[in-house]
């Protein structure tokens, strides 16, 4: 145990050494204090003296210290120092240490910084004034040194567990907001995948297997709520010759082309898959036979009416148009075929059904 140290300094303030407050509290502190710069401590106050006995207690705990005579010279440092602590004198000239406290903590960069006031009053007045302000604690002179050196070491523990929490709160933060972006992304390839899984990738309308998958849904519903259905099977016709005469690749543009015609044509509600090769089904919920009929007929209007690169080409479709009747989807499906068949034999370029 250190010796009791009394000095009464030239400006009046005695000092007083270890023993009225434990030394130096051992776990927590250390914790906070390691693999960290030093604490920088500021100390404002207009008497030169305060400053040195101030400085000379404080600097027995390693702390780097700053200091300004003036509220003016503290404000423009303290923003640039940006101290763990400010120890801050009332009464000064100029702007006075309420003014200081007031601007520090009205700005969001120094807001954060603990504010002990050093006061020779006792004034209860100026106490109240002070915590309402925003500081953390009051030092009274003359100082006691053990007690000042517990205030200024305990303010300086809380202000960086403070900072510590706050990067710690930041940094799960932003894990959390990746999380979330990983998931959406997540998601996003799901619904990619999804999309790939029931696309034909030619012609980007369903594929075989979900246009059976969807007509199956449509029957339930059909037949769930009693409404009516209809079933187009469309077929360009001599497809094999446009492929034979102009070549795979532009057949394959035919495709693509009659594919987004029919598309076009269509309601949200409407399902256009690729049935097969130059095979297209389109199931129609709610359609009664008359307007699948202009539907279809719709259809091939426009194929028949689209223009080619190959001059000469002429496209048509043939379409079979089935009305849904308590069918399976496959005697739906036959019934539709049945009618292309029809259509095809009837000369092409027409509907049957
Ligand atoms: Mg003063």
């Amino acid at each position: 145990m250190k010796k009791q140290l009394l000095t009464e300094s030239s400006a009046g303030h005695r000092f007083a050494g270890a023993g009225l407050v434990p030394e130096k509290s051992a776990m927590p502190s250390e914790a906070i204090f390691q693999n960290t710069p030093p604490p920088s401590v500021f100390i404002v106050d207009d008497i030169p003296i305060n400053i040195q006995i101030l400085s000379t207690i404080l600097s027995e705990e390693k702390y780097d210290i700053a200091v300004a005579t003036n509220g003016e010279q503290a404000l423009k440092m303290i923003r640039d120092v940006n101290p763990d602590i400010v120890l801050l004198d009332i009464v000064m000239p100029g702007i006075d240490g309420f003014g200081v406290c007031k601007e520090l903590k009205s700005c969001q960069e120094t807001l954060g910084i603990p504010i002990i006031f050093l006061t020779a009053r006792t004034d209860t007045e100026d106490i109240i004034n002070g915590f309402h302000l925003g500081a953390v604690d009051f030092v009274t002179k003359p100082f006691n040194t053990s007690e000042l050196k517990a205030r200024v070491r305990t303010h300086i523990e809380l202000k960086r567990s403070r900072d510590i929490i706050m990067q710690m709160n930041k940094r799960l933060q932003s894990e959390i907001e990746e999380k979330e972006r990983m998931a959406k992304e997540r998601e996003r390839l799901v619904r990619e995948l999804e999309k790939i899984a029931i696309t034909d990738s030619m012609t980007a309308l369903y594929n075989h297997r979900h246009s059976i998958e969807l007509l199956k849904t449509e029957i339930a519903e059909a037949r769930r709520y009693s409404q009516p259905l209809s079933l187009l099977m469309l077929d360009i016709d001599h497809f094999k010759s446009v492929n034979d005469i102009y070549g795979h690749p532009y057949g394959d543009t035919v495709l693509v082309k009659v594919s987004a015609t029919i598309k076009k044509l269509l309601r949200d509600s409407d399902h256009a898959g690729r049935y097969g090769g130059e095979e297209f089904l389109v199931v129609l919920p709610h359609a009664d036979a008359r307007e699948a009929h202009i539907t279809a007929e719709r259809i091939r209007r426009n194929v028949e009416a689209l223009k080619w690169d190959a001059t000469d080409l002429r496209v048509t479709i043939s379409a079979g148009v089935a009305m849904f009747d308590n069918d399976t989807p496959s005697s739906l499906i036959k019934k539709a075929d049945h009618l292309l068949y029809r259509a095809k034999n009837n000369g092409r370029n027409q509907i049957q059904g």
